[in-house]
């Protein structure tokens, strides 16, 4: 979280944690393993130590989908319940003697000072005498203790939220119109721009571009880690999502949609990048215009180049699993053989997205893909706002999937209809809401469009200036965020409290990796302690171990 330095007053300081001592195990519990497998996404996103339910001795921290028979509520430890379902609510109902309704609410979780995630779901309100709230905002109660006991019962569903934000949206559904213009004779592009930017033109455009749109998800993974550090009341070790020192990341892509874009407009972003000392990612159709290798070699060797698909007809999401990994293969193929370096990412015309296109690229020999946003306010393909809700890379189907997090250059100036300034503003802003919540800021700018035109310039240098001033941003390219993410992702904190490392690769650089303790949560959001010199870090008083 955006907190990392947060200091502790010196009168709150009393008690000590010697690292070496083992943390409380934390054990995920759920009716089936579709449930445990999201419990463990939850765990695996924090790196939060965990095991899966086999034998409890009475001091872990139990998290629980649902009320599994093999679970005994008289547990020591403390237990949270996540309920699953309206029948899982009502099962807990039952079983503490509860009453339970139901309620669409919007959930805020402060994170940080100043900084909020949020979400629009089904809460459960349960209702009993011996019931108290051990977490809420305002009114809403997110999560309850029951008196007297260590069970904790969350409001908020977390693996059927997660499981519809995560998976369910992964797959947009092409719209009517859209089907239309890709089944016409002619690329959809040759559809005078007069139509195409009537059907396409938003109607609340970019007012959408809230948290709760932007990153629902955060919300649900933020409840998770609320809940652990107030029902263990013990620091919860976490691994930091950025190189040791940095709080939040950028990417710099660039979709290169025209021989213009690529011959003048990349030349002009890149020399407002070599200023600033950004290296990014050039993605580039292979067939639709004439390619130099010439071109191709340099733009590899300032920052890299990724697929962007062979025609950029739009018609990629239509066809089969096989013609997709045939596509997709021969544009790595070719842009290899022209760049003459290894090509590892990819990012879809109009950002076009479903897990078989993730699929495909994993069997054609991509590390990653690049198409998802996180929020849209007009997709192209639906017709209507579309995303995944996370502004943190994932891994699906063996393959990193970074989201396009930020608002694109043709979304806020030719749909949204501001001008290149506003556009920037807008940027910013989004930015620093990413910044709060630790995530990845990934710009998407077209060298075709207004920040490639000489007009564009000073303020496509305000925009990355910005980042670049900031000791705290960890500017990388695609292809290192994949790799990165991956690393992280692969390692874990192991019993005796250090960062390990899976492959022998990422041994060594392990030492990028930064352990921090979840030390408490409150309206302020998260407080997160770093070990000091000391290989110590104190707690504030009043935590229970
Ligand atoms: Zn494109």
């Amino acid at each position: 979280m955006a907190d990392r330095r947060a200091t502790i007053p010196p009168q709150d300081r009393s008690q000590k944690i010697e690292l070496n001592e083992k943390f409380v195990p934390i054990v995920l519990a759920g009716d089936n393993d579709h449930d445990l497998s999201i419990l463990s996404e939850y765990a695996e996103f924090w790196k939060v130590p965990y095991t899966l339910a086999t034998q409890l001795d009475g001091k872990q921290i139990l998290v629980i989908s649902g009320l599994s028979k093999e679970v005994d509520m008289r547990e020591k430890g403390p237990v949270i319940i996540s309920p699953t379902g309206i029948e899982g609510a009502k099962e807990i109902a039952r079983q503490f003697g509860l009453n339970v309704s139901s309620e669409e609410t919007l959930v805020r979780l402060p994170v940080a000072p100043g900084a909020s995630v949020s979400l629009q779901t089904k809460l459960y309100r349960f209702s009993g005498p011996d019931l108290e709230p051990a977490l809420k905002d305002g009114d809403t109660i997110i999560l309850y203790k029951i008196r007297g006991s260590r069970v904790h019962i969350l409001s908020a569903d977390l693996v059927s939220n997660y499981h519809q934000l995560m998976y369910d949206r992964m797959d947009e559904n092409p719209s009517w119109r859209f089907r239309l213009l890709t089944k016409m004779p002619f690329s959809y592009r040759i559809v005078p721009s007069s139509i195409r930017n009537r059907v396409f033109k938003a109607k609340g455009s970019i007012s959408g571009l809230r948290e709760e749109a932007l990153g629902p998800v955060e919300c649900l993974r933020s409840i998770f880690l609320a809940a652990l550090v107030i029902a263990s009341g013990s620091p919860i070790p976490t691994i930091g999502f950025w190189r040791r020192g940095k709080s939040y990341a950028l990417a710099v892509s660039h979709d290169v949609e025209t021989r213009v874009g690529l011959e003048d407009g990349a030349g002009l972003l890149i020399g407002v990048e070599k200023e600033i000392g950004i290296r990014s990612t050039w993605n580039i159709p292979s067939d639709r215009y004439p390619l130099s290798s010439q071109l191709l070699i340099a733009l590899a060797e300032t920052g890299e180049v990724g697929g962007h698909d062979t025609k950029h007809d739009g018609r990629l999401v239509f066809t089969s699993f096989k013609d997709k990994v045939g596509r997709v293969r021969r544009c790595r193929e070719r842009l290899e053989s022209l760049s003459k370096r290894e090509v590892r990412g990819f990012r879809a015309p109009l950002l076009q997205h479903g897990r078989e296109l993730v699929e495909a690229l994993g069997r054609a020999g991509y590390e990653y893909d690049s198409s998802m946003p996180s929020w849209e306010p007009l997709s192209p393909t639906s017709l209507g706002p579309h995303g995944v809700g996370t502004v943190f890379p994932f891994l699906i189907s063996g393959i990193v999937e970074i989201p396009v997090s930020m608002p694109q250059d043709h979304q806020l100036i030719r749909v949204g209809g501001l001008s290149v300034e506003q556009a920037v503003d807008q940027l910013l802003e989004v930015s620093r809401w990413v910044k709060t919540i630790g995530g990845a800021c990934v710009l998407l700018v077209h060298p075709d469009y207004e920040f490639g035109h000489e007009s564009g310039r000073d303020e496509y240098r305000r925009l990355l200036e910005t980042f670049r001033l900031d000791p705290t941003c960890d500017v990388m390219t695609l292809g290192e965020m994949a790799r990165w993410w991956t690393y992280r992702q692969e390692s874990h904190i192991d019993a005796t409290g250090m960062i390990s490392a899976r492959s022998s690769e990422s041994k060594d650089r392990v030492g990028e990796l930064d352990l921090e303790f979840v030390t408490g949560y409150s309206s302020e959001g998260f407080k997160v302690e770093r070990l000091g010199d000391t290989g110590m870090i104190e707690l504030p008083k009043g935590l229970e171990r």
